[in-house]
C-alpha cells in the first residue's frame, strides 16, 4: 500500500496544471506552441496553429466536429519538461468564448495571464482574471510582443494594479521598449539576457547572457540603455514590491515576465521559473472534509460536458479533473450524485490534435470519458466513500440574451426536450419571463456563438426550427433576498424580471448604470454578480 502512496505522491509533486488567460491576439496560440516545443512536442507545436485556423468559421468548425465525432474546441495538452508533467488547459477564446472558458479555469491550479505589451490589460483578460482571483489561484503574467514597441513597463505595472487589483513583481525588466528591444535584465540572477532577433522557427534559442556589472554589456548596450536600465532597477528595488512566494501562491502578487513568444525570447526562462514557483495539485474541499491529492482513493469532478456534434452519435464527452488517487482504465467508481457505480471504460486524453487512450492518470490530470447522458457539470466521482461531494461549479452569468421559441407550435415538446438537454450540458442558461405565458423562453449565453450552436443542434438533433429575437440585455443579476417581490421593485422600464430554472428571481439589465439605479432606488435589494454556487 505504501508503495502506491509513494507513486501517487511522486506523480502529484511533478504535476503542474494551468490555463493561459488572455485577450484574443495577445499570442496565446504562439506561446502554447513554444511551450510545447520546449517539451519536445515539436510535431504538436505546429498543429496548434492549424487547429486554431480551423476554428475561425463556424461552418468549418461544425464540419470538423462532425467528421471527427469529437470536439476540437476542448483539449488539454500534456507534455513533460525537466521531470515535470505539465497540463495546459485550453481556454476557448474568440467567437467560441463561452461558459466553458470559465469552467475550464475551475480545473486549473494556476494561470498564466498573457498580455500584449502594446495593448495592456484588455477586456477578456479582465473577465478571466476575476474568475482566477475568485478561486485564489496563483497568477503569473507574461507580457508578450516586447520585440515591438510597447507601453512603458512601469505604466503596465500600474495598469495591472489599478485595473485588476493585484500587485506585481517583475522577474525581469525589458531594455528598449520603443521598438528597439535589446533584451531583459534578470533580477534574480542579476544578469542581462540579450535579444538577438530571436528565432521565429521551431527551435530552442539561446541568448548571450552575463552579469550587469560586466563591461561587455555596458559597451554592447551603449550609455543610454545601460544607464536607463541601472536607474530602472534601482527604482524597482527601492519602490517596488518585495518578492514573496507566499503571496504569489495566494494570488496576491503576480510575477511578471517580459518576453516575446513569436521570436522565442524569454519563453524558456519563463517556463522554468514558472514550473518551480507554480503549485502542484493541492487539497480540495469536499462535503466529507479535505481531500488530499495523494490520498490513494480516486476522486474527480466533472467540469465540462462536450456534446458530440454528429447527430448520428448522440453521446457526449464528460471532462473530469482528477483530485486524488490513481486512475486506471476500466476502473469502477461511484457516481455520487446518481448514487450508482460507473465504469470509466474509454477514457480519453485530448492532445493538441490527437486523442489517446489513457492508461493511468493522477491528480491534476484531465480525462474525458464517453457520457451516455449520466453526467452533469459539477458531479463527483469517487472510488471510496460515496457521500463525498466536491463543491459545485459556479454559474457564470450570461452576457447575451435572446427570446427563443419553436417555429412550429406542434413541436413544442421536442423543443423543450432539446432546451433541457442543452441546459443540462451547460451550453445555455434558461430563464422564464414572469407573468407571461411560457411560449417563449429567454435564453442566456456567455458567448455569441452559443446561439448558433443552439439553433444548429435543435434543428439537427431534435428536428426543431426556432425563432430567435436577440435582446439588448448584457447583465444578469440574481436577487439574493428571498423576501422581496421583484414586481414591487423600482426599476428602469428596460429592466426585465425573469426566473432561473430553480425559480430564483433574476434581473436583466442593459447596462451598468441601470444596475446601480436599481440598487440605489431599492435600498434593501441585494444583487448577486458572478459565481452563484450550485448546490
Ligand atoms: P491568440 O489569438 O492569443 O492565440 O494569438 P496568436 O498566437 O495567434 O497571435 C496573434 C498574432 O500576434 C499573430 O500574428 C502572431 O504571429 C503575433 N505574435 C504572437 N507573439 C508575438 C510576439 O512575441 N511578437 C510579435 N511581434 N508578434 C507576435
Amino acid at each position: 500500500m505504501s508503495n502506491i502512496k509513494e507513486i501517487i505522491t511522486k506523480e502529484v509533486d511533478r504535476r503542474r496544471t494551468f490555463a493561459i488567460i488572455s485577450h484574443p491576439d495577445a499570442g496565446k496560440t504562439t506561446l502554447t506552441e513554444k511551450l510545447l516545443l520546449y517539451g519536445g512536442a515539436i510535431r504538436l507545436a505546429g498543429s496548434v496553429k492549424a487547429r486554431k485556423a480551423n476554428r475561425h468559421a463556424i461552418s468549418d468548425w461544425m464540419e470538423i466536429e462532425k467528421q471527427r465525432g469529437i470536439s476540437v474546441t476542448s483539449s488539454v495538452m500534456q507534455f513533460e519538461y525537466n521531470g515535470y508533467c505539465i497540463n495546459i488547459l485550453d481556454t476557448p477564446g474568440h467567437q467560441d468564448f463561452s461558459e466553458d472558458t470559465y469552467r475550464t479555469l475551475m480545473a486549473a491550479d494556476s494561470a498564466v495571464m498573457l498580455i500584449d505589451g502594446a495593448k495592456g490589460v484588455e477586456a477578456q483578460t479582465i473577465k478571466l482574471f476575476h474568475v482566477c482571483k475568485m478561486r485564489g489561484i496563483p497568477i503569473f503574467t507574461f507580457v508578450n510582443k516586447m520585440d515591438r514597441a510597447s507601453k512603458d513597463p512601469f505604466e503596465l505595472m500600474e495598469e495591472i494594479e489599478k485595473v485588476l487589483g493585484i500587485q506585481s513583481y517583475p522577474m525581469n525588466w525589458p531594455i528598449g521598449t520603443d521598438g528597439d528591444f535589446k533584451g531583459v535584465y534578470n533580477r534574480k540572477l542579476k544578469q542581462i539576457e540579450l535579444f538577438e532577433g530571436g528565432n521565429h522557427g521551431q527551435t530552442v534559442v539561446s541568448s548571450q547572457k552575463g552579469s550587469i556589472d560586466d563591461q561587455v554589456f555596458a559597451d554592447l548596450l551603449g550609455d543610454h540603455y545601460y544607464n536607463k536600465l541601472r536607474e530602472d532597477i534601482e527604482l524597482l528595488d527601492m519602490a517596488g514590491e518585495e518578492f514573496d512566494k507566499k503571496r504569489v501562491l495566494k494570488g496576491e502578487l503576480t510575477p511578471i515576465f517580459f518576453g516575446s513568444a513569436m521570436t522565442n525570447f524569454g519563453v524558456q526562462p519563463f517556463l522554468e521559473e514558472f514550473l518551480s514557483l507554480a503549485p502542484c495539485p493541492g487539497i480540495k474541499n469536499s462535503s466529507a472534509g479535505e481531500v488530499d491529492p495523494t490520498w490513494d482513493k480516486f476522486t474527480a469532478f466533472v467540469f465540462k460536458i462536450q456534446a458530440n456534434m454528429n447527430p448520428a452519435h448522440r453521446d457526449r464527452i464528460a471532462f473530469m479533473r482528477i483530485c486524488s488517487g490513481r486512475f486506471y482504465k476500466g476502473m469502477e467508481v461511484n457516481h455520487v450524485q446518481q448514487k450508482k457505480t460507473v465504469k470509466l471504460s474509454q477514457p480519453q486524453q485530448f492532445m493538441a490534435q490527437e486523442r489517446t487512450i489513457v492508461e493511468e492518470a493522477f491528480a491534476g490530470d484531465i480525462i474525458g470519458v464517453f457520457d451516455p447522458g449520466i453526467f452533469k457539470i459539477g458531479d463527483t466521482l469517487c472510488e471510496a466513500n460515496s457521500d463525498l461531494k466536491f463543491e459545485g461549479i459556479p454559474i457564470f452569468p450570461a452576457e447575451h440574451f435572446a427570446r427563443v421559441m419553436s417555429a412550429d407550435t406542434m413541436k413544442r415538446k421536442q423543443f423543450i426536450k432539446g432546451i433541457n438537454q442543452l441546459s443540462e450540458e451547460g451550453a445555455i442558461q434558461v430563464f422564464k419571463q414572469i407573468d407571461i405565458g411560457i411560449e417563449a423562453l429567454i435564453i442566456g449565453t456567455v458567448g455569441v456563438l452559443q446561439f448558433e450552436v443552439l439553433e444548429y443542434r435543435l434543428k439537427n438533433e431534435y428536428g426543431v426550427d426556432i425563432k430567435m429575437q436577440h435582446l439588448p440585455y448584457k447583465h444578469a443579476r440574481w436577487i439574493e433576498n428571498s423576501d422581496i417581490d421583484p414586481r414591487k421593485l423600482t426599476l428602469t422600464s428596460s429592466t426585465m424580471i425573469v426566473q432561473d430554472e430553480n425559480d430564483r428571481y433574476v434581473l436583466l439589465f442593459e447596462n451598468e448604470w441601470s444596475i446601480r439605479w436599481a440598487e440605489e432606488k431599492n435600498k434593501d435589494l441585494v444583487l448577486y454578480d458572478i459565481a452563484k454556487k450550485v448546490e
